[in-house]
């Protein structure tokens, strides 16, 4: 098995990305940064998200391992001080995972024509922050609803927990394969309506925006953001690819959110 282990900058997530790496070495596994059979990212949800971006393009041969140096993390099942452990699950590794969706979005920009194909894992936002936004909003070939406000938002499941859930949006078990359209301060008054509350398509839907002619637009993909391009149409749809975690062993969605969100379990 060739294992890349993919660490943020912090000391904390180095030190432990250099133990990792020597044990691996020790006990017989191949380094490889190029074309790894497993990626182990070390830090938070964060740094995952950077290592799935790292190796999109691979992502039909890669499982993703998420070790986090804090707190349990959405994409992180290992702590820091797991690292022999986790070594051991590697080495009984028998190919076991489970692979959650992602978002395809593909970006028409009215300048040049080009359409751009993007995933992400957490989630794609269209934003203006010097005036409104005015976008039209279609699903499949159907006008649904003329939006103005601050933004809007389509996040995965695994992304629910993300930006996505401060602005309101609902929280999606990983495995439905959906995604979820949420509004960032639309204006609802007697002359702008949209529907206001959050929107969970299916994955033989697709979402299409189209906004108005202007070109101070800031777009972000997980932890990236463009501006500034006069945008045609953002067309959003499950990708037909998803991502794999190693998956050793379970933790129980719904306690990851208790943990995250909650904090300590209280029963009357
Ligand atoms: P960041 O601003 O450094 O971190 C944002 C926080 O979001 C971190 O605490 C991160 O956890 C957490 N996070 C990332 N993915 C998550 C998920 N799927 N479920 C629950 N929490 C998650 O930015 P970053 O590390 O580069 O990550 C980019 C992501 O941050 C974006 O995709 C967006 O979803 C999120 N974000 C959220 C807000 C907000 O909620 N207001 C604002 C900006 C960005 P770790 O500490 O474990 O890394």
């Amino acid at each position: 098995m060739k294992v890349m282990v993919f660490s943020n900058d912090g000391n904390s997530s180095r030190h432990v990305a250099d133990r990792l790496t020597k044990k691996l070495t020790s006990t017989g596994f191949i380094m490889e940064s190029e074309r790894p059979d497993v990626v182990i990212s070390v830090g938070g949800d964060g740094t995952l998200l950077s290592a799935f971006h790292k190796y999109a393009t691979q992502l039909d041969h890669i499982r993703f391992i998420g070790v986090h140096t804090g707190h349990l993390g959405f994409y992180t099942d290992w702590r820091d001080f797991e690292v022999e452990d986790l070594v051991v699950a590697l080495q009984e590794d028998m190919g076991q995972s489970i692979s959650y969706p992602l978002l395809e979005v593909k970006i028409k920009y009215a300048d040049t024509g080009e359409t751009q194909r993007q995933l992400a894992l957490n989630e794609v936002t269209l934003r203006r922050y010097a005036a409104t936004l005015r976008t039209d909003v279609y699903i499949k070939e159907n006008f649904f609803e003329s939006f103005r406000g601050d933004g809007l938002c389509v996040s995965t499941p695994t992304g629910s927990t993300a930006y996505s859930k401060s602005i309101g949006g609902a929280v999606l078990h990983p495995q439905l394969d959906a995604m979820q359209l949420t509004e960032i301060a639309s204006i609802n008054n007697r002359v702008y309506r949209t529907l206001s509350s959050p929107v969970i398509l299916p994955s033989n839907e697709w979402l299409l925006l189209k906004p108005s002619k202007t070109s101070d637009y800031v777009v972000t993909i997980d932890q990236f953001t463009s501006k500034d391009r006069p945008i045609a149409e953002m067309q959003f749809k499950i990708a037909k690819e998803r991502i794999q975690f190693a998956r050793y062993r379970h933790t129980y969605f719904w306690d990851r959110v208790e943990d995250a969100f909650i904090g300590s379990k209280h029963e009357i």
